[in-house]
């Protein structure tokens, strides 16, 4: 098994909080593993003990070049003991980045595909052209994000039922781990979702397919925000880096700038909205990824 490091819940003081009359914690699971951090911890989890159980030597899975899922599926291999490949979207371009060549130490095999060709990794001939290139892999959808995450991340929402809170906010890419998190809540919770894409609508579907492999029926307790993209995937505005500058002086540890800092960000304007309860309790989870800096610099 991985090794798992326990995470607090920390409190945030802020001025704009007692303003407006709520209560903000933040889950740091940014610190349940060195590299293998966050929500993907949790995403690998079962998805490693089924490639186990399954004798296999070999994952495979997907990834931009600047991806946190390929960076802890990278680390995860290396201590469990899996060979790994990496399809990379895009040309290589060398030196190899920070995401890269820490994936490459791990022991990761990158193997480059063009953008057209990517697109089409969901079909069934281009996994079977890996196969056949490879030979025989576990396989770990891009962002990780399948039914064993989906397990995981239910697993990981348990944990937090001991703590008293009214809404969850979390950072959505693939929604894998929002339908984690609503099927693992079961109706009790509001789960709010910040989508971290330009145009990000049609996440709503997708959490709501993603919803059948938790399995439960649509409890219809959670919202999916979509305007805190700050320009769209892995684009940050002036003022978004300012804003994490900011908070990393105020409370002592970093957010990232792909994922948790416009989650961050949109709470605390929607705190200023009005969109949590007056008195109530938010819980914002980090899901890590603070490797996503060095694709920045
Ligand atoms: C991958 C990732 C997410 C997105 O998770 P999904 O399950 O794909 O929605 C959120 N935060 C961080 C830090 C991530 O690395």
């Amino acid at each position: 098994m991985l090794s798992y490091n326990e995470t607090p819940i920390q409190g945030i003081e802020g001025q704009r909080l007692d303003e407006f009359g709520v209560r903000l914690y933040i889950k740091r699971e940014d610190l349940n593993h060195p590299y293998v951090s966050g929500n993907k911890w949790w995403k690998l989890k079962y998805n490693l003990l089924e490639a186990k159980t399954g004798e296999h030597k070999t994952l495979l899975t997907f990834g931009g070049a600047y991806s946190n899922h390929i960076y802890a599926t990278a680390a995860a291999a290396k201590e469990e003991g899996f060979n790994c490949i990496g399809v990379i979207r895009g040309e290589e371009t060398l030196p190899l980045n920070d995401t890269l060549s820490f994936a490459r130490n791990c022991g990761m095999q990158l193997h480059y595909v063009s953008r057209g060709a990517y697109k089409t990794k969901t079909d069934e001939s281009f996994l079977l052209d890996l196969k056949e290139k490879f030979g025989p892999f576990y396989f770990i959808p891009e962002g990780g994000t399948n039914n064993l995450a989906i397990k995981g991340v239910k697993e990981f929402t348990e944990s937090l039922l001991s703590f008293s809170f009214d809404y969850v906010c979390v950072p959505v890419g693939t929604g894998g781990t929002m339908a984690g998190l609503i099927g693992g809540l079961y109706g009790r919770q509001q789960i709010v979702g910040y989508s971290v894409l330009k145009g990000g609508e049609f996440q709503k579907e997708e959490v709501r397919q993603l919803l059948e492999l938790t399995p439960c029926d649509d409890p219809g307790n959670w919202q999916l925000l979509t305007t805190y993209h700050h320009g769209g995937y892995g684009k940050v505005s002036e003022e978004l880096l300012v804003f994490l500058t900011d908070f990393e002086r105020q409370h002592n540890f970093s957010l990232d700038p792909i994922y948790t800092g416009k989650m961050m960000w949109g709470i605390f304007e929607d705190i200023k909205r009005g969109v949590f309860r007056k008195g109530s309790t938010i819980l914002a989870l980090h899901t890590g990824g603070l490797q996503g800096w060095s694709g920045l610099r």
